[in-house]
């Protein structure tokens, strides 16, 4: 305590001397104030930066809106060469380019009007999820009908998916793809973030597989060829979904798919997993989880029941169903765009079969069966796919190296 005292004191009149040469070399301007030359050159500092922000932001905002006017002329221009290529009447040709006129106009009103969830009327809800819920809303002074994203701003946080929400904000704003659904605008209040989007009223694949149990391959090759042209154009701009599934594909008035739900994973921890995990035969608590081994094999009818039982609870839980995603997303390996080609494989799968290739009532065992891919890709003898599709699911569901749409492979080719 004593030396704790003495080296206060030692250090009390060092302290005022600086204080009394701060004062002393500070007051030259006479009024007290503090403006030293090194202050001003802070201040000055701080200044040039606004100065740079602001430029910086005028000159942005320009460019910004000059490609959003390129790009616009563009647009037109390829309808123009699209429609005078086909066989159209003028008075369509004239409809149409008065559509996409509206349309355009529509997209760039909703974009400067400062908007607000005052300014629509909530109609029904077409879908809730993890952090909130979609519904259908009109404008109320344009009667336009759109889409409402709601989500939770602070459910966002606890579960550290703020980044996710961002990037799903960013993707659906910045690629400009008839295969993606149409961000219009987007703004918060106090508890919620809201995205409005086009309504697309065709429902989504979840639902359509869920009515027709299996398509033929004709109706397959449809979807899964639109799917293909969604994914290419998420990836041309280095944006990777790793969330495709059914219940993303939503498909319009005309029946063409538009994928949708960007950025919002819903993460399984499958920290415990393992290739080569169904060899030991326990699960995460230890018990025997492998279902080879301990439950009865079902038909495919039956396996197709059960998994409609279930597919609805799935997609409303939290946690999502992970049949779609692929191994090397679940084991946390490092990933990259092939993981969403690894998806299409798994709903083309789906399409023909009637469930995913890796399903099983508990998501723990599908995730152990799709990391352990090799022994459980099966296509069952029941459902007579032909070897093409055969082929074409095959080169999906399989490693990264020898993955379609991997390198320069197209997979539309194969479709
Ligand atoms: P979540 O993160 O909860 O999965 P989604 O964006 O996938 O949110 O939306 C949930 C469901 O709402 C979709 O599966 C679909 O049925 C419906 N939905 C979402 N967006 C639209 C839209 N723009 N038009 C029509 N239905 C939509
Ligand atoms: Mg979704």
């Amino acid at each position: 305590m004593d030396s704790a005292r003495s080296w206060l004191q030692k250090l009390q009149p060092r302290d005022k001397t600086k204080a009394k040469k701060r004062d002393g070399d500070g007051n030259n301007n006479g009024n007290g104030d503090l403006t030293s030359p090194v202050d001003e050159a802070a201040l000055s500092d701080v200044t040039k930066q606004k100065v740079a922000a602001a430029k910086q932001y005028i000159e942005n905002h320009y460019k910004e809106q000059m490609k959003n006017l390129q790009e616009r002329k563009e647009r037109r221009t390829v309808l123009e060469k699209k429609l005078a290529d086909a066989d159209v009447s003028e008075e369509d040709q004239n409809n149409l380019l008065k559509f996409l006129e509206k349309k355009e106009t529509e997209y760039m009103r909703l974009q400067r009007a400062k908007m607000g969830v005052d300014d629509f009327e909530l109609l029904t809800m077409i879908g809730k999820g993890a952090f909130g819920e979609v519904r259908v809303c009109r404008e109320k002074t344009t009667d336009h009908v759109f889409a409402m994203k709601k989500l939770k701003k602070s459910e966002m946080l606890r579960r550290g998916q703020v980044e996710h929400v961002k990037a799903e904000r960013n993707v659906l704003a910045e690629v400009d793809s008839n295969c993606i659904v149409k961000l219009y605008c987007s703004f918060q209040d106090d508890e919620y973030l809201y995205l409005i989007m086009e309504y697309l009223p065709g429902g989504d694949v979840m639902t359509l597989l869920m009515r027709k149990d299996i398509l033929t391959e004709d109706e397959a090759r449809f979807y899964v060829g639109e799917t293909v042209l969604a994914i290419e154009s998420i990836h041309k701009h280095n944006y990777i979904h790793r969330d495709i599934k059914p219940d993303n594909l939503l498909l319009d008035r005309y029946g063409h798919l538009r994928l949708s739900d960007f950025g919002l994973c819903k993460p399984l921890d499958c920290s415990t997993l393992e290739e080569k995990d169904f060899s030991t035969g326990q699960n995460v608590n230890g018990s025997t989880q492998n279902e080879e081994h301990s439950a009865p094999k079902r038909t495919q009818q039956e396996q197709l029941q059960n998994w409609q039982k279930n597919r609805r609870t799935l997609a409303y839980s939290t946690v999502g169903t992970p049949d779609y995603i692929a191994p090397e997303v679940l084991l946390k390996k490092g990933y990259a765009m092939e993981c969403d080609w690894w998806s299409l494989g798994a709903i083309m799968y789906e399409m023909l079969v009637g469930y995913p290739p890796f399903y099983s009532d508990d998501p723990m065992t599908t995730c152990r069966k799709i990391v352990n891919w090799k022994s459980h890709l099966k296509f069952p003898e029941e459902a007579g796919l032909s070897p093409e599709a055969k082929d074409l699911i095959s080169r999906l569901l399989c490693n990264v190296n020898h993955r379609l749409g991997s390198k320069d492979s197209s997979v539309l080719q194969r479709c």
